[in-house]
């Protein structure tokens, strides 16, 4: 089989010199290990700052050791009485990533399977990490009410096209920032968007902003960070509320990223910021996923995604992320 490696930790944009292929033989799955085969991985984000030595709230990548992310795969053979064959199956059981390879053998204790009557890469899209992240990043952090208008950043990707639909459904009026002509005509066509904003085509984003909100910003779901954020923020509404879900404007900066000083802002207009990371979530999953899948089924989330092919490609896809090669959730097949 094939694995991809973390070769050494990139600064700045990671390059094809992060990552290295190499073949290894697997054995013969062991009592209560399953032999699996990949069929889609997802490229995420948050992915870069793993190849980091830092702190943070998941443990860095290890250098030489495969990449991992969520996948979904087929069981091939299995040493546990509660898979067979065919079985469709995720991480689970406190586990949340497979090993980028084109084989792996999981403990079936870390295994859980899923409905095969949905497409598989709706776990990792709209009904999983970034459909429960919109969902609870949006709802429990900013709150939307009636007539309030949001601002989504990074409007056009995974995170951001579940928001967005998710505060139309509560009556708000929504604004996406994306980048390029083709994906802000998408979110105002195919996603209800009210109005979208081209930050590449944009000399002046704040005043394409104020124009976009008459009536300033009560939410801004912050999935970019940097200067979109900085001119977003220009125009919050006394108690506007900043679920801050993403910095991915940032990920790839050498050095401190500077702009201007936002807690006199926050004061002015007793506005509340707040980061959080899907997980402080987990005992909500349920809840979550009920209610994205009753959107879903009842046509009142629409969903697309970007799916590349080839395992080889998994590299390309995930630096594909930071120039916007996706619209909706990008995944691989295998
Ligand atoms: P997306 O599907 O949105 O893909 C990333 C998108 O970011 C690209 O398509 C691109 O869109 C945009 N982008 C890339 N570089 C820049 C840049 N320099 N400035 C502005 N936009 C940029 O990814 P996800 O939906 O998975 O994630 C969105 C954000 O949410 C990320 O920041 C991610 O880290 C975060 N996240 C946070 C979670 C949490 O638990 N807090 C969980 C999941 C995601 P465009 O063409 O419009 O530039």
């Amino acid at each position: 089989i094939q694995q991809i490696l973390l070769n050494e930790r990139p600064e700045g944009l990671p390059s094809p010199d992060t990552f290295k292929t190499v073949s290894v033989e697997l054995p013969a799955p062991a009592e209560g290990e399953v032999l699996l085969q990949p069929l889609y991985f997802s490229v995420d984000p948050y992915m870069r700052g793993r190849m980091n030595d830092a702190r943070s709230y998941i443990p860095p990548f290890k250098v030489q050791e495969p990449i991992e992310s969520g996948g979904v795969a087929t069981v091939v053979e299995s040493k546990d009485a509660r898979f067979s064959a065919g079985d469709l199956v995720m991480p689970g059981g406190g586990k949340n990533f497979f090993p980028w390879a084109t084989g792996i053998l999981f403990s079936g204790d870390h295994l859980r399977k899923i409905d095969s009557s949905i497409p598989p890469t709706y776990y990792l899209g709209v009904l999983g990490m970034p459909g429960l992240t919109a969902y609870f990043g949006l709802m429990d952090i900013g709150k939307p009410k009636s007539g309030e208008t949001v601002v989504i950043s990074g409007a056009a990707g995974a995170v951001g096209l579940v928001a967005g639909q998710i505060a139309k459904l509560q009556g708000c009026r929504v604004v996406g920032i994306a980048g390029g002509e083709e994906k802000v005509k998408l979110l105002t066509s195919d996603f209800n968007f009210d109005a979208a904003i081209n930050y590449k085509g944009n000399t002046h984003l704040g005043t394409a902003v104020a124009a976009a909100c008459p009536n300033g910003v009560d939410i801004y779901f912050d999935n970019v960070g940097g200067d979109i954020s900085d001119a977003v923020m220009e125009h919050l509404n006394f108690f506007a509320r900043i679920p801050v879900c993403g910095q991915i404007a940032l990920y790839n900066s050498t050095d401190v990223p500077m702009g201007p000083r936002i807690q006199p802002t926050l004061i002015k207009f007793s506005v509340l910021m707040q980061g959080f990371t899907i997980g402080n979530y987990a005992h909500r999953y349920m809840e979550g996923m009920q209610q994205l899948g009753e959107w879903i089924r009842a046509g009142k989330i629409k969903y697309t995604e970007t799916v590349i092919e080839g395992f080889d490609q998994l590299p390309t896809a995930l630096l594909g992320l930071f120039s916007g090669q996706n619209s909706g959730k990008m995944i691989v097949k295998v």
